[in-house]
């Protein structure tokens, strides 16, 4: 597992190349470090700690990678492991295939539930056609699952924060779809409607912003004076992490703030929008290092890096080389927590003992009853 907190080591680029130096661990805003001398111009860059992956996706990219080695490919992943393109990329190389729907999944076959979650009714289906279901929806995600049981159970209308369309909230809202309400963000809590104002409860979906959800929660208790609150914070504290760094990014004099990830990543997409709330001239989110626009950096001394909690550090790494191979070869990290969560693999994952058959794979004939 990368180490967040920690800064890359090296940058892998061409000798030819001026690699960026990195600085401190820690918040350091006043050092001024003397100027290579043959860089083109001057230009820092303010890593963000932490940034990238968080445990829960660690894990499910383990998960992949442990599968495909006790099973052999193919092995199916409903949906996208994790929302980033270069980690399915990679995955696909090495013989994961992805799929919309279990039912795409050959019967008997091993399929991996992504790191989303899903609703009940895909293990319902997967169960019906005899999959070897692995598990890899965060834990972080599941404790949202069973807050939303539990409270669905006790009567209450569940007013669940997150954006519409997300697998997470689908998965969330398969969970007791009578009695959520989805509400994407201050504009809709100051509409929603609900049976009984006196049994409600707020949940979220982890990968929000925590100061907008701060302001649909206002909204949402001005309406609702009885309204619960989770028993812990739902927003996870990965996603929290990233943006508390972001902003220091930003205070720390990052004019432009490049954020690794993909657009379909929500986390991601957060670290855009707390970056430009924290008053950034601009923020991008981008794939790739080759994405980032030359404009982007005109006249631009300071820039802000990090990545989302799906981003695999070698797109960081590869960011570095690239700005430092246009003058900004000052690295310094600054750092707003230090990680150690660590989320252990899916107990369905293991190798098979002596007396026990692997699972089936792709190919064999289907278990029928
Ligand atoms: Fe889990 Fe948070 Fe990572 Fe999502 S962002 S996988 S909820 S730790």
């Amino acid at each position: 597992m990368p180490d967040p907190a920690n800064p890359p080591g090296g940058t892998g680029g061409p000798a030819r190349r001026q690699p960026p130096r990195l600085g401190p661990a820690t918040p350091d805003r006043t050092a001024t470090p003397p100027a290579p001398a043959h860089r083109p111009r001057e230009g820092r860059v303010l890593l963000a700690a932490p940034r990238g992956f968080c445990a829960g996706v660690v894990r499910a990219v383990d998960t992949v990678e442990e599968a495909l080695a006790l099973y052999g490919p193919p092995v199916y992943v409903r949906n996208e492991i994790v929302h980033n393109q270069r980690v399915v990329a990679d995955l696909r190389a090495k013989g994961a295939v992805f799929v919309a729907e279990t039912d795409q999944v050959p019967e008997g076959a091993t399929v991996i539930l992504s790191a989303h979650g899903v609703a009940p009714t895909v293990r319902t289906r997967a169960a019906e056609r005899h999959l070897n279901v692995i598990d890899a929806t965060c834990p972080l995600v599941s404790k949202v699952h069973r807050e939303a049981v539990r409270y669905a159970a006790q009567g209450y209308t569940i007013l669940l924060i997150g954006h519409a369309g997300h697998e997470e909230v689908i998965g969330t809202l398969g969970h007791a779809p009578d009695q959520i309400r989805l509400v994407d963000g201050p504009e809709q809590a100051a509409r929603i409607e609900v049976p009984d104002a006196s049994r409600t409860v707020w949940l979220s979906q982890t990968t929000l912003s925590v100061d907008e959800t701060t302001r649909t929660v206002e909204v949402l208790k001005s309406r609702f004076p009885q309204l619960l609150s989770p028993p812990s914070d739902d927003i996870c504290y990965a996603t929290q992490n990233r943006q508390a760094a972001v902003k220091l990014l930003v205070a720390g004099g990052a004019q432009v703030v490049i954020v690794l990830g993909s657009a379909n990543s929500s986390n991601s997409r957060r670290l855009v929008d707390v970056a430009d709330d924290a008053g950034a001239r601009a923020a991008h989110l981008v794939d790739h290092a080759r994405d980032i626009a030359p404009a982007w950096l005109r006249g631009v001394h300071t820039v802000g890096v990090t990545s989302g909690a799906s981003a695999p550090e070698t797109l960081v790494t590869e960011t570095l080389t690239h700005l430092a191979d246009r003058g900004y070869t000052d690295v310094h990290t600054l750092s707003a927590a230090q990680e150690t969560t660590t989320f252990a693999l899916p107990h369905t994952l293991h190798r098979p003992g002596p007396d026990q058959p692997p699972p089936m794979r792709t190919g064999d004939q289907a278990l029928g009853d």
